[in-house]
């Protein structure tokens, strides 16, 4: 399991308003839309456009049955780590990129995964079975709402991985598409 170094931990915390400013500035840039900007959803920090709650990278808001879908994002801890293993694996350009380049490409991903759960939930662009998998996170026994939410998941993650080598967002770095091109290429060779 991985654990984020101290010293990031530290630097992130003694840091935060200016990385929250950088990073909301970084994704008004890019084209994200101020709404989309820190999650609210479950009761966290809107304002928060970096997380210091999370070390994953990044994180959407999660759709739920039978509720209107707001897409929003964040970014979090892992991308001040060049050596975050999930990206370095997966995408080796990580671990040479800078902050603002591996933070493009997390805020690439994420926003695309957010527009696929918006089209799917808001727009009926679920496949059935993505829409029944949804229905039984909160209808199934406890098997069938654990695989619900794996699939659900699944389906938002592997289609921004594959969304975001040709997303629409703008002014993203070589290098930020880069890291996201070898993201798709670890992607397809395993599924
Ligand atoms: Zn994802």
């Amino acid at each position: 399991m991985y654990k984020i170094p101290e010293e990031i931990i530290r630097e992130a915390t003694a840091n935060h308003p200016r990385l929250n400013i950088e990073i909301r500035q970084l994704m008004i840039e890019l084209g994200v839309s101020v709404q989309m900007i820190g999650i609210s959803q479950f009761g966290r920090d809107k304002s928060e456009a970096f997380s210091l709650s999370t070390a994953v990278g990044g994180t959407h808001s999660v759709p739920v049955h039978a509720q209107v879908y707001i897409p929003e994002i964040n970014v979090d801890l892992a991308v001040l780590d060049p050596n975050f293993p999930h990206m370095v694996s997966n995408s080796p350009s990580w671990s040479n990129a800078n902050f603002r380049d591996r933070a493009q490409a997390v805020i690439v991903h994420e926003f695309e995964e957010a527009m696929i759960h918006d089209r799917g939930v808001n727009h009926n662009e679920y496949p059935v079975t993505i829409s029944n998998a949804l229905l039984q996170i909160q209808s199934g026994n406890f098997e069938e709402s654990v695989m619900g939410q794996l699939l659900v998941h699944d389906y938002g993650h592997y289609g921004a991985i594959r969304n975001a080598v040709q997303t629409k967002l703008r002014y993203v770095s070589a290098t930020a598409r880069r890291i996201l091109e070898q993201y798709h290429e670890r992607a397809r060779t395993f599924s």
